[in-house]
């Protein structure tokens, strides 16, 4: 079976994530996907493969005679869509031999080049769309299915490996595919995220990322009788703004570059609060930033009394490149296995956070694979036949280079 025809099984069924459920899976139907995942791991001929009482499904292939000294290779991709737009009755549609015009859903909405420009080089390929009412779920059910096909090549061809560990999480679109992920029971020595981006893309650097609250105390007296003594503390809010860095925020920023971001404000006379998330790729760079609104909020303090703008710095999560620079052969063999596979391997720095960054902070050096998808968490999400199938290509090759390598 291609990996292209089990994305259009695993994409009909319904694992929209929830934000608000609070609980773990957070969408009911996560279980049923994860159930189909598991009986098709045993078919597959895992040795185990169970659901964990939180959706997670766990499976080990024990490495063939002769590689058992290989290094345990950990496989991972999430099974849950993103909830930004409609995961339920997904049809996905077939363009053989995509002639790069624009597609016209029947809704109206159309999927074009010249808004969309990637479109022309999947030309002659098998494009995959949803109807124009759903996401599609390649992000990450591509990922699943890729995986899946790897493992039934690994059976079908008799191929010889290392100890192989899958795992297919829940959840990961709201924040916590990481957060129950049961590391020592993977069993793993270092794995791969198979999720997201064009296929041959290597991503292992990732935002360190903070959260910060300042709250803000005025004074506030009626504005008859106000003169030299009331404090406005929305005003000292715009003024702590105004004193951050005015080009370094999301919209003026790409690439490595870093950034302070608000994204919530509220504020009355006596009181005010703003919310920020702070990003950056370099440590240093990143507590500075951090060092930079404690400094703001001193002087502050030093003009308009102790305790007027109170400072509360939270980390939410760390670039993973400290994590995978003791492991580099994991970008050296990827890049291998891509250019093995016909490929350019393209390395892209994550503007964002992975659950692989988390993992490798929990002592599982985890880079992430791109799965050939675009367009993710909307309607005009699609991929190709024939990028998935590279993308099995490349596993497969990793897969081959680990059952030769010995060292960890
Ligand atoms: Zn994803």
């Amino acid at each position: 079976m291609r990996a292209y025809e089990r994305l259009i099984t695993y994409a009909q069924i319904h694992t929209t994530s929830s934000e608000t459920s609070g609980t773990h899976p957070s969408f009911e139907g996560e279980w049923d996907l994860a159930k189909l995942l598991c009986t098709q791991l045993k078919e597959l001929g895992a040795n185990e493969a169970t659901v964990s009482e939180y959706c997670y499904v766990y499976a080990k292939f024990a490495a063939t005679e002769g590689c058992e000294d290989a290094p345990a290779l950990g496989l991972i991709a999430h099974m849950d869509t993103a909830p930004d737009a409609s995961g339920k009755d997904v049809r996905p549609i077939l363009h053989e031999n995509y002639d790069g015009e624009d597609i016209v859903f029947a809704n109206g909405k159309v999927l074009g080049a010249g808004e969309f420009p990637f479109l022309k080089d999947l030309v002659g390929e098998t494009l995959i769309t949803t109807d124009g009412t759903t996401l599609l779920g390649a992000d990450d059910k591509a990922g699943v299915a890729e995986i899946m096909t790897a493992l039934e090549r690994i059976q079908t061809e008799n191929l010889p490996h290392g100890s192989l560990c899958v795992c297919f999480t829940p959840d990961e679109e709201i924040g916590e595919g990481a957060d129950l992920f049961d590391v020592p029971f993977f069993g793993a020595d270092f794995a791969y995220t198979v999720d997201g981006g064009d296929v041959g893309e290597i991503e292992y650097e990732n935002f360190n990322a903070a959260e910060a609250v300042i709250l803000f105390h005025g004074k506030s007296v009626h504005p008859g009788t106000a003169k030299d003594v009331m404090v406005n503390a929305s005003k000292l809010a715009m003024e702590f703004q105004a004193m951050l860095p005015e080009d370094e925020c999301p919209e003026k920023t790409e690439e490595k570059e870093g950034f302070f971001h608000l994204t919530r404000m509220e504020g009355r006379t006596a009181e005010a609060k703003l919310q920020y998330i702070i990003r950056d790729f370099d440590e240093e760079g990143f507590e500075n930033r951090k060092h930079l609104m404690e400094t703001i909020a001193n002087r502050m303090n030093d003009k308009y009394g102790a305790g007027t703008a109170e400072v509360t710095i939270r980390d939410q999560y760390k670039n993973m490149l400290e994590q995978i620079r003791p492991h580099m052969h994991l970008i050296e063999n990827a890049k291998k296995a891509t250019e093995e596979a016909g490929l350019a391997p393209v390395v892209v720095p994550i503007r964002g956070g992975t659950d692989g960054a988390r993992l490798s902070f929990m002592g599982l050096p985890t880079p992430n694979l791109g799965t050939g998808g675009f367009n993710f968490h909307g309607e005009y999400e699609c991929i190709t036949a024939e990028r998935m199938d590279r993308a099995v290509e490349i596993l497969l090759g990793l897969i081959r280079m680990y059952r030769e390598k010995q060292d960890r």
